[in-house]
C-alpha cells in the first residue's frame, strides 16, 4: 500500500520516523521475538500518559487503546497490557512484534485487538501511533450513510475523507472485535492512507507519524461528531471544510498542536 503525504505532523517529536524503511524491514518477528532495544522510560511515560489523557478526554472508557512504534526498531510496538486506560502506568507497558506477539517472554495478559495496531504498523511505514476507541458521538457516523466531514479546523484531518470498515462484508456475523490478523488486515485496507476509519458499530481507529498527533486526531475526531450532530439538527447542507481548507489548515495545526499535547499532559500528570 502507497502511503499517504504526511499532512499531520508534532515539530521536534521523539517518535518522528528517523530512517527510510524497506518492506523487509516490516515483515515481523518470529514466535519468541526479542526486543527491538531498550528505548528512554519517557517515552513509554508518554505513551502511558496518553492513555491517560484519552480517558480524560472521553475517548476511551473501560476499554479501547493507545500504541506507538518502536523509534529505532519498525517491526516492533509499544502498548499497555489488558488494562483500563485511566489505569496505565510506564510499567504496564508491553512490547509486540508485528504478528502482535509480547517480546521477551512477557507473559501478562494483552488487548484483544492488538492486530488493529500490529497490521496497521506493517502496511503503513509513516503511522507511528495508534488510537483504538469507542468514542460515542463517532459511532453513530458507522451506522448511517450520512459521511463524517470536518466541521471546524481543529478536525481539518477529516477533510481528506473518513471511510468507513464494516467487518461484516467479508466476515459476517462476528464478535465485532478485529481479533486477528486477517480482521487486521481488512481494516488496514479500508483505511487506505487515511488518519480516521470508522468501524460500524464498534468504535473507530486514528493514526498519526507521532503519538501526540494520533491523540490530538482521537479528541478532534470524537469534537467533530459531537459538532456535526448538532450542525445536522438545524436541517439543510452542511458548509464543511473543503479538502483544501483541511489541507491547509492542518499544517497550522501541527505547528499549534503541540499546546494541546503540553496542557493535556499537565492534566493527567505524567
Ligand atoms: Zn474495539
Amino acid at each position: 500500500m502507497q502511503a499517504g503525504p504526511c499532512l499531520c505532523h508534532f515539530s521536534g517529536s521523539a517518535l518522528a520516523p528517523s530512517a527510510a524503511w524497506s518492506p523487509a524491514d516490516l515483515s515481523g518477528g518470529g514466535s519468541s521475538p526479542a526486543s527491538g532495544g531498550p528505548v528512554d522510560r519517557a517515552l513509554l511515560e508518554d505513551l502511558a500518559a496518553a492513555s491517560r489523557i484519552l480517558a480524560y478526554q472521553g475517548v476511551v472508557d473501560a476499554f479501547g487503546h493507545v500504541s506507538m512504534r518502536h523509534p529505532n526498531a519498525p517491526n516492533r510496538f509499544f502498548m499497555s497490557r489488558g488494562l483500563a486506560p485511566a489505569l496505565v502506568g510506564a510499567d504496564d507497558i508491553q512490547e509486540f512484534d508485528l504478528n502482535c506477539v509480547t517480546c521477551d517472554g512477557d507473559t501478562r495478559p494483552s488487548f484483544l485487538e492488538r492486530f488493529i495496531h500490529g497490521e496497521i504498523y506493517r502496511a503503513r511505514s509513516d503511522v507511528m501511533s495508534v488510537v483504538h476507541s469507542h468514542s460515542p458521538s463517532v459511532i453513530p457516523f458507522g451506522l448511517v450513510e450520512t459521511p463524517m466531514r470536518a466541521m471546524f479546523h481543529n478536525a481539518a484531518f477529516l477533510a481528506a475523507g473518513v471511510p468507513v470498515f464494516d467487518i461484516g462484508e467479508k466476515f459476517g456475523a462476528t464478535d465485532m472485535l478485529v481479533g486477528n490478523r486477517e480482521k487486521g488486515e481488512a481494516l488496514v485496507k479500508e483505511l487506505a492512507d487515511k488518519p480516521v476509519v470508522l468501524m460500524r458499530a464498534h468504535g473507530s481507529v486514528a493514526v498519526g507519524p507521532d503519538l501526540q498527533s494520533a491523540v490530538f486526531r482521537a479528541v478532534y475526531t470524537e469534537v467533530n461528531a459531537r459538532i456535526q450532530h448538532q450542525a445536522s439538527a438545524y436541517g439543510g447542507p452542511i458548509a464543511a471544510l473543503s479538502a483544501e481548507e483541511g489541507g491547509l489548515a492542518d499544517v497550522i495545526n501541527m505547528k499549534a498542536g503541540q499546546r494541546a499535547w503540553d496542557l493535556w499532559l499537565k492534566t493527567v500528570g505524567r
